[in-house]
Protein backbone atom coordinates (compact mmCIF):
# COMPACT_ATOMS: atom_id res chain seq x y z
CA UNK A 1 0.00 0.00 0.00
CA UNK A 2 1.30 3.56 -1.02
CA UNK A 3 0.05 6.05 1.01
CA UNK A 4 1.66 8.99 -1.22
CA UNK A 5 1.76 12.52 0.17
CA UNK A 6 -0.36 15.24 -1.28
CA UNK A 7 3.35 17.26 -2.56
CA UNK A 8 4.05 13.98 -4.86
CA UNK A 9 0.52 13.74 -6.05
CA UNK A 10 0.85 17.84 -7.07
CA UNK A 11 3.99 17.14 -8.69
CA UNK A 12 2.89 14.23 -10.99
CA UNK A 13 -0.32 16.13 -11.64
CA UNK A 14 1.12 19.12 -12.73
CA UNK A 15 3.54 17.27 -14.97
CA UNK A 16 0.80 15.39 -16.96
CA UNK A 17 -1.24 18.59 -17.16
CA UNK A 18 2.32 20.41 -19.12
CA UNK A 19 3.09 17.00 -20.81
CA UNK A 20 -0.77 17.77 -22.49
CA UNK A 21 -0.10 20.93 -22.98
CA UNK A 22 -1.96 22.89 -20.80
CA UNK A 23 -0.53 26.14 -19.00
CA UNK A 24 0.04 25.91 -15.80
CA UNK A 25 -2.25 27.14 -13.51
CA UNK A 26 -0.77 29.99 -11.81
CA UNK A 27 -2.56 28.72 -8.47
CA UNK A 28 -5.00 30.89 -8.18
CA UNK A 29 -8.60 30.73 -8.68
CA UNK A 30 -11.90 29.03 -6.77
CA UNK A 31 -12.55 25.73 -8.56
CA UNK A 32 -11.03 23.29 -6.36
CA UNK A 33 -10.89 19.83 -7.55
CA UNK A 34 -10.09 17.36 -4.47
CA UNK A 35 -8.26 14.23 -5.14
CA UNK A 36 -10.26 10.63 -3.58
CA UNK A 37 -7.06 9.50 -3.14
CA UNK A 38 -6.14 11.39 -0.12
CA UNK A 39 -9.05 13.74 -0.09
CA UNK A 40 -6.91 17.22 -0.57
CA UNK A 41 -7.13 19.88 -2.94
CA UNK A 42 -5.28 19.63 -6.44
CA UNK A 43 -4.40 22.92 -8.11
CA UNK A 44 -7.38 25.71 -8.00
CA UNK A 45 -9.05 26.46 -11.33
CA UNK A 46 -10.73 29.49 -12.40
CA UNK A 47 -14.23 28.77 -12.83
CA UNK A 48 -16.60 29.60 -15.84
CA UNK A 49 -18.44 32.53 -14.99
CA UNK A 50 -22.25 32.38 -17.00
CA UNK A 51 -21.68 35.38 -19.36
CA UNK A 52 -18.33 33.94 -20.35
CA UNK A 53 -20.27 30.28 -20.57
CA UNK A 54 -23.31 32.50 -23.22
CA UNK A 55 -20.33 33.57 -24.66
CA UNK A 56 -18.98 29.96 -25.14
CA UNK A 57 -21.89 28.84 -26.84
CA UNK A 58 -22.75 31.99 -28.65
CA UNK A 59 -19.32 31.39 -30.54
CA UNK A 60 -19.77 27.64 -30.89
CA UNK A 61 -22.72 28.39 -32.77
CA UNK A 62 -20.40 31.40 -35.02
CA UNK A 63 -18.43 27.85 -35.28
CA UNK A 64 -20.76 25.89 -36.13
CA UNK A 65 -22.23 28.09 -38.79
CA UNK A 66 -18.73 27.40 -40.61
CA UNK A 67 -18.31 23.83 -39.79
CA UNK A 68 -21.01 22.72 -40.92
CA UNK A 69 -19.99 23.12 -44.79
CA UNK A 70 -16.71 21.54 -44.44
CA UNK A 71 -17.22 18.15 -45.69
CA UNK A 72 -17.45 15.47 -43.72
CA UNK A 73 -14.37 13.69 -44.15
CA UNK A 74 -12.31 16.28 -43.55
CA UNK A 75 -14.25 16.95 -40.65
CA UNK A 76 -12.78 13.50 -39.56
CA UNK A 77 -9.63 14.37 -39.82
CA UNK A 78 -9.60 16.78 -36.55
CA UNK A 79 -10.82 13.68 -34.98
CA UNK A 80 -8.23 11.52 -36.50
CA UNK A 81 -5.53 13.69 -34.98
CA UNK A 82 -7.07 13.92 -31.74
CA UNK A 83 -6.92 10.37 -32.10
CA UNK A 84 -3.21 9.97 -32.63
CA UNK A 85 -2.82 12.91 -29.79
CA UNK A 86 -4.69 10.64 -26.81
CA UNK A 87 -2.49 7.82 -28.36
CA UNK A 88 0.87 9.58 -27.37
CA UNK A 89 -0.89 11.33 -24.32
CA UNK A 90 -2.56 8.18 -22.88
CA UNK A 91 -0.42 7.69 -19.86
CA UNK A 92 -0.65 11.73 -18.90
CA UNK A 93 -4.28 11.94 -19.09
CA UNK A 94 -4.79 8.29 -17.04
CA UNK A 95 -2.44 9.62 -14.35
CA UNK A 96 -5.25 13.15 -14.19
CA UNK A 97 -7.78 10.46 -14.49
CA UNK A 98 -6.49 8.65 -11.51
CA UNK A 99 -6.04 11.75 -9.53
CA UNK A 100 -9.99 12.79 -9.44
CA UNK A 101 -11.66 9.81 -10.33
CA UNK A 102 -9.23 7.63 -7.92
CA UNK A 103 -8.92 4.71 -10.59
CA UNK A 104 -6.75 2.13 -10.75
CA UNK A 105 -3.66 3.31 -13.85
CA UNK A 106 -5.34 -0.03 -16.15
CA UNK A 107 -8.51 1.43 -15.77
CA UNK A 108 -7.67 5.11 -16.16
CA UNK A 109 -6.14 4.17 -19.13
CA UNK A 110 -8.86 1.93 -20.53
CA UNK A 111 -10.76 4.83 -20.26
CA UNK A 112 -8.58 6.74 -22.55
CA UNK A 113 -8.04 3.85 -25.39
CA UNK A 114 -12.02 4.50 -24.74
CA UNK A 115 -11.11 7.66 -26.19
CA UNK A 116 -9.00 6.70 -29.19
CA UNK A 117 -11.21 3.51 -30.36
CA UNK A 118 -14.17 5.91 -30.52
CA UNK A 119 -12.11 8.56 -32.26
CA UNK A 120 -11.49 5.83 -34.58
CA UNK A 121 -14.89 4.74 -35.13
CA UNK A 122 -16.00 8.77 -35.78
CA UNK A 123 -13.26 9.03 -38.79
CA UNK A 124 -14.91 5.62 -40.49
CA UNK A 125 -18.54 7.06 -39.71
CA UNK A 126 -17.12 10.27 -41.44
CA UNK A 127 -17.98 8.29 -44.89
CA UNK A 128 -20.85 6.53 -43.77
CA UNK A 129 -23.45 9.35 -43.07
CA UNK A 130 -25.62 7.44 -44.83
CA UNK A 131 -29.55 8.18 -46.01
CA UNK A 132 -31.84 5.68 -47.36
CA UNK A 133 -33.62 5.93 -50.82
CA UNK A 134 -36.71 4.46 -50.47
CA UNK A 135 -39.23 3.78 -53.35
CA UNK A 136 -41.96 6.72 -54.40
CA UNK A 137 -45.79 5.51 -54.75
CA UNK A 138 -45.66 7.68 -57.64
CA UNK A 139 -44.30 7.93 -60.50
CA UNK A 140 -40.62 9.60 -61.74
CA UNK A 141 -40.37 10.25 -58.42
CA UNK A 142 -37.45 9.53 -56.02
CA UNK A 143 -38.03 9.84 -52.19
CA UNK A 144 -34.99 10.00 -49.93
CA UNK A 145 -34.03 11.06 -46.42
CA UNK A 146 -30.39 13.49 -46.38
CA UNK A 147 -28.98 13.61 -42.92
CA UNK A 148 -27.58 16.84 -41.95
CA UNK A 149 -25.93 18.81 -38.97
CA UNK A 150 -27.40 19.85 -35.83
CA UNK A 151 -25.77 23.13 -34.13
CA UNK A 152 -24.35 22.65 -31.05
CA UNK A 153 -24.24 19.88 -29.02
CA UNK A 154 -24.27 20.56 -25.17
CA UNK A 155 -22.32 18.06 -23.61
CA UNK A 156 -22.77 17.54 -19.53
CA UNK A 157 -20.53 14.28 -17.85
CA UNK A 158 -19.82 12.69 -14.76
CA UNK A 159 -17.66 12.36 -12.58
CA UNK A 160 -16.95 8.33 -13.10
CA UNK A 161 -15.63 8.84 -16.15
CA UNK A 162 -14.78 12.24 -16.65
CA UNK A 163 -13.43 12.17 -19.94
CA UNK A 164 -14.49 9.00 -22.15
CA UNK A 165 -18.19 9.45 -22.07
CA UNK A 166 -17.53 13.10 -23.25
CA UNK A 167 -15.05 11.96 -26.19
CA UNK A 168 -18.06 9.66 -27.28
CA UNK A 169 -20.13 12.70 -27.96
CA UNK A 170 -17.28 14.75 -29.28
CA UNK A 171 -15.59 12.37 -31.56
CA UNK A 172 -19.34 11.69 -33.33
CA UNK A 173 -20.55 15.56 -33.07
CA UNK A 174 -17.51 17.07 -34.70
CA UNK A 175 -17.36 15.09 -37.38
CA UNK A 176 -21.53 14.94 -38.25
CA UNK A 177 -20.90 18.80 -38.30
CA UNK A 178 -21.55 19.84 -34.78
CA UNK A 179 -19.83 21.93 -32.36
CA UNK A 180 -19.30 21.47 -28.73
CA UNK A 181 -19.60 23.30 -25.47
CA UNK A 182 -18.32 20.92 -22.76
CA UNK A 183 -19.30 20.61 -18.75
CA UNK A 184 -17.61 18.53 -17.30
CA UNK A 185 -17.97 16.94 -13.87
CA UNK A 186 -16.89 20.25 -11.32
CA UNK A 187 -14.77 16.73 -9.76
CA UNK A 188 -12.69 16.31 -12.70
CA UNK A 189 -11.71 19.80 -13.96
CA UNK A 190 -8.23 18.80 -14.89
CA UNK A 191 -8.34 15.68 -16.36
CA UNK A 192 -11.09 17.76 -18.77
CA UNK A 193 -8.20 20.74 -19.12
CA UNK A 194 -6.25 17.63 -20.42
CA UNK A 195 -8.70 16.44 -22.67
CA UNK A 196 -10.09 19.78 -23.83
CA UNK A 197 -6.19 20.96 -24.79
CA UNK A 198 -5.14 17.60 -26.85
CA UNK A 199 -8.32 18.81 -28.68
CA UNK A 200 -7.95 21.96 -29.02
CA UNK A 201 -4.37 20.84 -30.50
CA UNK A 202 -5.65 18.89 -33.24
CA UNK A 203 -7.64 21.64 -34.41
CA UNK A 204 -5.06 23.77 -34.26
CA UNK A 205 -3.39 21.42 -36.69
CA UNK A 206 -6.00 20.82 -38.76
CA UNK A 207 -6.85 24.37 -39.37
CA UNK A 208 -10.48 23.97 -38.22
CA UNK A 209 -12.41 26.74 -36.57
CA UNK A 210 -11.28 26.91 -33.46
CA UNK A 211 -14.06 27.55 -31.96
CA UNK A 212 -15.62 24.20 -32.49
CA UNK A 213 -15.27 22.98 -29.01
CA UNK A 214 -15.70 25.36 -25.74
CA UNK A 215 -14.77 24.07 -22.18
CA UNK A 216 -17.05 25.57 -19.55
CA UNK A 217 -15.51 24.81 -15.76
CA UNK A 218 -18.36 25.07 -13.78
CA UNK A 219 -21.04 23.50 -11.44
CA UNK A 220 -24.89 23.23 -12.22
CA UNK A 221 -25.79 26.39 -11.84
CA UNK A 222 -23.69 27.76 -15.26
CA UNK A 223 -24.29 24.22 -16.69
CA UNK A 224 -28.12 25.50 -16.56
CA UNK A 225 -26.70 27.81 -19.77
CA UNK A 226 -26.63 24.70 -21.96
CA UNK A 227 -29.94 23.49 -20.69
CA UNK A 228 -31.69 26.78 -21.47
CA UNK A 229 -30.43 28.25 -24.83
CA UNK A 230 -32.41 27.65 -27.94
CA UNK A 231 -29.02 27.40 -29.77
CA UNK A 232 -27.88 24.30 -27.85
CA UNK A 233 -29.70 22.13 -30.46
CA UNK A 234 -28.83 18.78 -28.21
CA UNK A 235 -28.39 18.33 -25.14
CA UNK A 236 -26.36 15.21 -23.83
CA UNK A 237 -26.40 14.74 -20.47
CA UNK A 238 -24.46 12.07 -18.36
CA UNK A 239 -25.07 11.35 -14.29
CA UNK A 240 -27.60 10.82 -11.74
CA UNK A 241 -31.54 10.44 -12.60
CA UNK A 242 -32.36 13.24 -10.39
CA UNK A 243 -30.04 15.24 -13.19
CA UNK A 244 -32.19 13.62 -16.12
CA UNK A 245 -35.17 14.47 -14.14
CA UNK A 246 -34.34 18.36 -13.70
CA UNK A 247 -33.13 19.20 -16.97
CA UNK A 248 -35.11 16.70 -19.23
CA UNK A 249 -38.73 18.55 -18.46
CA UNK A 250 -36.83 22.28 -19.54
CA UNK A 251 -35.14 21.19 -22.28
CA UNK A 252 -38.41 19.68 -23.47
CA UNK A 253 -39.78 22.69 -22.44
CA UNK A 254 -37.99 24.82 -25.31
CA UNK A 255 -38.46 21.61 -27.91
CA UNK A 256 -34.37 20.93 -27.87
CA UNK A 257 -33.38 17.18 -27.87
CA UNK A 258 -31.93 15.28 -25.51
CA UNK A 259 -30.00 12.41 -24.94
CA UNK A 260 -29.45 11.09 -21.06
CA UNK A 261 -27.54 8.58 -19.62
CA UNK A 262 -28.70 8.49 -16.04
CA UNK A 263 -28.35 5.56 -13.35
CA UNK A 264 -28.89 2.50 -13.47
CA UNK A 265 -29.18 -0.71 -11.44
CA UNK A 266 -27.57 -3.43 -13.21
CA UNK A 267 -28.17 -6.90 -12.21
CA UNK A 268 -27.24 -10.61 -13.22
CA UNK A 269 -28.98 -13.88 -13.35
CA UNK A 270 -27.21 -16.85 -12.12
CA UNK A 271 -28.85 -20.37 -13.53
CA UNK A 272 -28.28 -23.79 -12.29
CA UNK A 273 -25.75 -24.81 -15.53
CA UNK A 274 -23.92 -21.46 -15.29
CA UNK A 275 -19.76 -21.67 -15.59
CA UNK A 276 -19.51 -20.56 -12.11
CA UNK A 277 -15.71 -20.48 -12.45
CA UNK A 278 -16.35 -17.47 -15.46
CA UNK A 279 -19.63 -16.58 -13.36
CA UNK A 280 -17.42 -15.54 -10.35
CA UNK A 281 -14.81 -13.60 -12.14
CA UNK A 282 -17.76 -11.49 -14.37
CA UNK A 283 -19.73 -10.72 -10.76
CA UNK A 284 -16.07 -9.87 -8.78
CA UNK A 285 -14.76 -7.24 -11.88
CA UNK A 286 -18.52 -6.10 -12.33
CA UNK A 287 -19.71 -4.96 -9.01
CA UNK A 288 -16.19 -4.60 -6.95
CA UNK A 289 -14.01 -2.81 -9.92
CA UNK A 290 -13.83 0.99 -9.83
CA UNK A 291 -15.10 0.40 -6.45
CA UNK A 292 -18.56 -0.07 -7.59
CA UNK A 293 -18.42 3.41 -8.94
CA UNK A 294 -19.80 3.05 -12.81
CA UNK A 295 -22.85 2.99 -14.21
CA UNK A 296 -23.38 0.05 -15.19
CA UNK A 297 -21.63 -2.17 -11.70
CA UNK A 298 -23.62 -5.17 -11.00
CA UNK A 299 -25.56 -4.52 -7.74
CA UNK A 300 -27.61 -6.92 -7.87
CA UNK A 301 -27.31 -10.88 -8.31
CA UNK A 302 -30.08 -13.17 -8.89
CA UNK A 303 -28.71 -16.88 -8.11
CA UNK A 304 -30.99 -20.04 -8.26
CA UNK A 305 -31.45 -21.37 -5.65
CA UNK A 306 -29.44 -24.49 -6.08
CA UNK A 307 -26.31 -22.77 -6.38
CA UNK A 308 -26.89 -19.56 -4.50
CA UNK A 309 -24.69 -21.18 -1.49
CA UNK A 310 -21.63 -22.69 -3.38
CA UNK A 311 -21.82 -19.02 -5.11
CA UNK A 312 -22.27 -16.83 -2.10
CA UNK A 313 -19.18 -18.52 -0.92
CA UNK A 314 -16.83 -18.29 -3.32
CA UNK A 315 -17.59 -14.62 -4.04
CA UNK A 316 -16.98 -14.02 -0.08
CA UNK A 317 -13.83 -15.70 -0.44
CA UNK A 318 -12.84 -14.05 -3.60
CA UNK A 319 -13.72 -10.09 -1.88
CA UNK A 320 -11.45 -11.67 0.80
CA UNK A 321 -8.99 -11.36 -1.31
CA UNK A 322 -9.09 -8.04 -2.57
CA UNK A 323 -6.71 -5.22 -2.05
CA UNK A 324 -8.32 -1.84 -1.48
CA UNK A 325 -6.03 1.25 -1.11
CA UNK A 326 -4.54 3.87 -2.95
CA UNK A 327 -4.38 2.78 -6.85
CA UNK A 328 -0.95 4.27 -7.33
CA UNK A 329 0.31 0.95 -6.16
CA UNK A 330 -0.38 -0.67 -9.09
CA UNK A 331 -1.43 -4.25 -6.90
CA UNK A 332 -4.30 -2.28 -5.62
CA UNK A 333 -7.88 -3.37 -7.30
CA UNK A 334 -9.95 -0.87 -5.19
CA UNK A 335 -9.50 2.37 -5.25
CA UNK A 336 -11.24 5.25 -3.18
CA UNK A 337 -15.15 6.38 -3.09
CA UNK A 338 -15.27 9.89 -4.89
CA UNK A 339 -15.93 11.71 -1.50
CA UNK A 340 -17.72 11.44 2.13
CA UNK A 341 -21.05 11.77 0.16
CA UNK A 342 -20.20 8.85 -1.52
CA UNK A 343 -19.16 6.94 1.58
CA UNK A 344 -22.37 8.00 3.80
CA UNK A 345 -24.61 6.91 0.88
CA UNK A 346 -23.13 3.44 1.25
CA UNK A 347 -22.92 3.54 5.27
CA UNK A 348 -26.61 3.95 5.28
CA UNK A 349 -27.72 1.98 2.18
CA UNK A 350 -25.69 -0.91 3.85
CA UNK A 351 -27.80 -0.10 7.64
CA UNK A 352 -31.03 0.28 5.23
CA UNK A 353 -30.86 -2.68 3.69
CA UNK A 354 -30.02 -4.76 7.17
CA UNK A 355 -32.86 -3.18 8.35
CA UNK A 356 -34.91 -4.41 5.21
CA UNK A 357 -33.71 -7.89 6.46
CA UNK A 358 -30.41 -8.36 4.63
CA UNK A 359 -27.37 -10.30 6.13
CA UNK A 360 -23.77 -8.71 5.17
CA UNK A 361 -22.05 -11.70 4.21
CA UNK A 362 -18.65 -9.66 3.66
CA UNK A 363 -17.58 -6.03 3.77
CA UNK A 364 -18.70 -3.30 4.12
CA UNK A 365 -16.11 -1.72 6.52
CA UNK A 366 -13.88 1.93 6.13
CA UNK A 367 -10.33 1.27 5.69
CA UNK A 368 -7.37 3.35 6.03
CA UNK A 369 -9.16 6.22 8.13
CA UNK A 370 -6.60 6.66 9.93
CA UNK A 371 -3.73 6.52 7.78
CA UNK A 372 -6.13 9.03 5.05
CA UNK A 373 -8.70 10.64 7.15
CA UNK A 374 -9.95 12.68 3.96
CA UNK A 375 -10.13 10.35 2.06
CA UNK A 376 -13.16 7.31 1.70
CA UNK A 377 -11.84 3.66 1.26
CA UNK A 378 -14.46 0.97 1.69
CA UNK A 379 -14.40 -2.96 1.42
CA UNK A 380 -16.83 -4.05 -1.52
CA UNK A 381 -19.83 -5.83 0.54
CA UNK A 382 -22.31 -8.77 -0.38
CA UNK A 383 -25.64 -8.03 1.18
CA UNK A 384 -27.80 -11.27 1.30
CA UNK A 385 -31.43 -10.00 0.82
CA UNK A 386 -34.46 -11.78 1.46
CA UNK A 387 -36.75 -9.38 -0.95
CA UNK A 388 -35.85 -7.30 -3.58
CA UNK A 389 -36.87 -4.25 -0.91
CA UNK A 390 -36.76 -0.67 -1.32
CA UNK A 391 -33.16 -0.23 -0.77
CA UNK A 392 -32.10 -2.33 -3.19
CA UNK A 393 -34.26 -0.76 -5.92
CA UNK A 394 -32.11 1.98 -5.18
CA UNK A 395 -29.14 2.89 -7.19
CA UNK A 396 -26.12 3.56 -4.36
CA UNK A 397 -23.12 4.40 -6.31
CA UNK A 398 -20.69 2.57 -4.34
CA UNK A 399 -19.47 -1.21 -4.23
CA UNK A 400 -22.68 -3.03 -2.53
CA UNK A 401 -24.08 -6.50 -4.51
CA UNK A 402 -27.40 -7.71 -3.47
CA UNK A 403 -27.75 -11.25 -3.81
CA UNK A 404 -31.61 -12.44 -3.87
CA UNK A 405 -32.50 -16.03 -5.09
CA UNK A 406 -35.00 -17.47 -7.56
CA UNK A 407 -36.59 -21.10 -8.21
CA UNK A 408 -37.57 -20.68 -11.71
CA UNK A 409 -36.69 -18.41 -14.77
CA UNK A 410 -39.54 -16.19 -14.75
CA UNK A 411 -39.64 -15.72 -11.56
CA UNK A 412 -35.97 -14.75 -12.01
CA UNK A 413 -36.36 -12.41 -15.12
CA UNK A 414 -39.90 -10.60 -13.03
CA UNK A 415 -37.38 -9.31 -10.50
CA UNK A 416 -34.78 -8.57 -12.95
CA UNK A 417 -36.91 -5.91 -14.66
CA UNK A 418 -38.89 -4.71 -11.19
CA UNK A 419 -36.63 -1.64 -10.69
CA UNK A 420 -37.31 1.71 -11.87
CA UNK A 421 -33.73 1.82 -13.56
CA UNK A 422 -33.04 -0.28 -17.03
CA UNK A 423 -29.23 0.17 -18.27
CA UNK A 424 -26.89 -3.07 -18.38
CA UNK A 425 -28.21 -6.90 -17.39
CA UNK A 426 -26.66 -9.86 -17.82
CA UNK A 427 -27.36 -13.83 -17.20
CA UNK A 428 -24.82 -16.47 -16.97
CA UNK A 429 -25.39 -19.71 -18.01
CA UNK A 430 -24.82 -22.41 -20.31
CA UNK A 431 -28.17 -23.43 -21.49
CA UNK A 432 -29.02 -21.51 -24.56
CA UNK A 433 -32.79 -21.30 -24.36
CA UNK A 434 -32.60 -19.52 -21.44
CA UNK A 435 -30.07 -16.85 -22.74
CA UNK A 436 -32.11 -16.52 -25.84
CA UNK A 437 -35.49 -16.37 -23.25
CA UNK A 438 -33.18 -13.66 -21.46
CA UNK A 439 -32.01 -12.09 -24.79
CA UNK A 440 -35.70 -12.34 -26.22
CA UNK A 441 -38.77 -9.31 -25.76
CA UNK A 442 -39.71 -11.25 -22.94
CA UNK A 443 -36.52 -11.57 -21.21
CA UNK A 444 -34.46 -8.40 -19.72
CA UNK A 445 -35.96 -4.72 -20.84
CA UNK A 446 -32.40 -2.87 -20.23
CA UNK A 447 -30.29 -1.41 -23.15
CA UNK A 448 -27.41 -3.26 -22.32
CA UNK A 449 -28.37 -7.45 -22.27
CA UNK A 450 -25.35 -9.76 -21.84
CA UNK A 451 -24.70 -13.48 -22.03
CA UNK A 452 -21.49 -14.87 -19.68
CA UNK A 453 -20.55 -11.70 -19.33
CA UNK A 454 -20.35 -9.11 -16.42
CA UNK A 455 -22.75 -6.00 -16.87
CA UNK A 456 -19.79 -3.38 -17.05
CA UNK A 457 -17.06 -2.75 -19.40
CA UNK A 458 -19.01 -1.83 -22.65
CA UNK A 459 -17.21 -1.71 -26.15
CA UNK A 460 -17.51 1.11 -28.05
CA UNK A 461 -18.83 -0.62 -30.94
CA UNK A 462 -22.34 -0.92 -29.63
CA UNK A 463 -24.94 1.40 -29.12
CA UNK A 464 -24.43 2.34 -24.84
CA UNK A 465 -27.59 3.54 -22.84
CA UNK A 466 -30.65 2.47 -21.08
CA UNK A 467 -34.20 2.61 -20.52
CA UNK A 468 -36.70 3.47 -18.14
CA UNK A 469 -34.83 5.72 -15.36
CA UNK A 470 -32.32 5.55 -17.44
CA UNK A 471 -33.46 8.07 -20.15
CA UNK A 472 -33.76 6.26 -23.39
CA UNK A 473 -30.44 7.75 -24.71
CA UNK A 474 -27.80 5.98 -27.08
CA UNK A 475 -24.49 6.87 -27.19
CA UNK A 476 -21.14 5.86 -28.61
CA UNK A 477 -21.55 3.08 -31.99
CA UNK A 478 -24.18 1.24 -33.59
CA UNK A 479 -26.08 4.07 -35.13
CA UNK A 480 -26.23 6.61 -32.50
CA UNK A 481 -24.55 9.03 -34.70
CA UNK A 482 -28.12 9.99 -35.91
CA UNK A 483 -28.81 11.90 -32.95
CA UNK A 484 -26.08 14.00 -33.72
CA UNK A 485 -27.90 14.95 -36.84
CA UNK A 486 -31.10 15.71 -38.53
CA UNK A 487 -33.07 14.24 -40.93
CA UNK A 488 -34.69 15.53 -44.06
CA UNK A 489 -36.95 13.39 -46.25
CA UNK A 490 -36.77 14.59 -50.22
CA UNK A 491 -38.96 14.29 -52.54
CA UNK A 492 -37.96 14.58 -55.97
CA UNK A 493 -40.29 15.10 -58.80
CA UNK A 494 -38.59 14.49 -62.86
CA UNK A 495 -41.82 13.27 -63.83
CA UNK A 496 -42.97 16.76 -65.53
CA UNK A 497 -46.82 16.30 -63.98
CA UNK A 498 -47.45 16.62 -60.24
CA UNK A 499 -49.54 13.62 -59.11
CA UNK A 500 -50.27 13.87 -55.49
CA UNK A 501 -49.77 10.90 -53.22
CA UNK A 502 -52.82 8.89 -51.90
CA UNK A 503 -53.97 9.66 -55.38
CA UNK A 504 -55.67 13.03 -54.02
CA UNK A 505 -57.22 15.14 -56.75
CA UNK A 506 -57.10 18.74 -56.90
CA UNK A 507 -57.48 21.14 -59.52
P1 LIG B 1 -24.51 14.07 -11.12
O1 LIG B 1 -25.89 13.90 -11.66
O2 LIG B 1 -24.35 14.58 -9.76
O3 LIG B 1 -23.71 15.09 -12.08
C1 LIG B 1 -23.49 14.82 -13.44
C2 LIG B 1 -23.23 16.12 -14.19
O4 LIG B 1 -24.46 16.84 -14.27
C3 LIG B 1 -22.23 17.05 -13.52
O5 LIG B 1 -21.45 17.67 -14.52
C4 LIG B 1 -23.13 18.07 -12.83
O6 LIG B 1 -22.52 19.32 -12.62
C5 LIG B 1 -24.26 18.18 -13.84
N1 LIG B 1 -25.55 18.64 -13.32
C6 LIG B 1 -26.24 18.18 -12.26
N2 LIG B 1 -27.42 18.80 -12.15
C7 LIG B 1 -27.48 19.69 -13.18
C8 LIG B 1 -28.43 20.66 -13.60
N3 LIG B 1 -29.58 20.83 -12.94
N4 LIG B 1 -28.17 21.40 -14.71
C9 LIG B 1 -27.03 21.22 -15.39
N5 LIG B 1 -26.06 20.33 -15.03
C10 LIG B 1 -26.30 19.59 -13.94
O7 LIG B 1 -23.78 12.65 -11.32
P2 LIG B 1 -22.34 12.19 -10.80
O8 LIG B 1 -22.38 11.97 -9.33
O9 LIG B 1 -21.26 13.04 -11.38
O10 LIG B 1 -22.20 10.74 -11.53
C11 LIG B 1 -22.75 9.56 -11.04
C12 LIG B 1 -24.07 9.27 -11.71
O11 LIG B 1 -23.92 9.26 -13.13
C13 LIG B 1 -24.58 7.87 -11.37
O12 LIG B 1 -25.97 7.93 -11.16
C14 LIG B 1 -24.26 7.04 -12.63
O13 LIG B 1 -25.08 5.91 -12.80
C15 LIG B 1 -24.49 8.07 -13.69
N6 LIG B 1 -23.79 7.72 -14.94
C16 LIG B 1 -24.53 7.22 -15.97
C17 LIG B 1 -23.90 6.84 -17.14
C18 LIG B 1 -24.68 6.25 -18.29
O14 LIG B 1 -24.13 6.16 -19.37
N7 LIG B 1 -25.93 5.88 -18.12
C19 LIG B 1 -22.51 6.98 -17.26
C20 LIG B 1 -21.79 7.50 -16.19
C21 LIG B 1 -22.45 7.88 -15.02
Amino acid sequence: MTVSTITQLQDRVLAALEACGVPTPDGSGELLTRSPLTGEALVPLTRTTLAEAEDAVARAHEAFLEWRDVPAPERGRVVKRWGELLTEHKRDLAILVQAEAGKSMSEAEGEVQEMIDICDFAVGQSRMLYGKTMPSERPGHRLMETWHPLGVVGVISAFNFPVAVYSWNTALALVCGDTVVWKPSEMCALSALGAHQLLARAVAESGAPEDIHQLVLAGRDVGAILVEDPRVALVSATGSTRMGREIGPQVAQRFGRCLLELGGNNAAIVTPSADLDLALRGIVFAAAGTAGQRCTTMRRLIVHESVVDTLTERLVAAYRTLTIGDPRDESVLVGPLINEGSYRAMVDAIEAAVAQGGEVLVGGNRVLAAEMPDAYYMEPTIIRMPTQSEVVREETFAPILYVMTYSDLDEAITLHNDVPQGLSSAIFTTDQAEAEIFLSGAGSDCGIANVNIGTSGAEIGGAFGGEKETGGGRESGSDSWQTYMRRATNTINYSGQLPLAQGVKFL
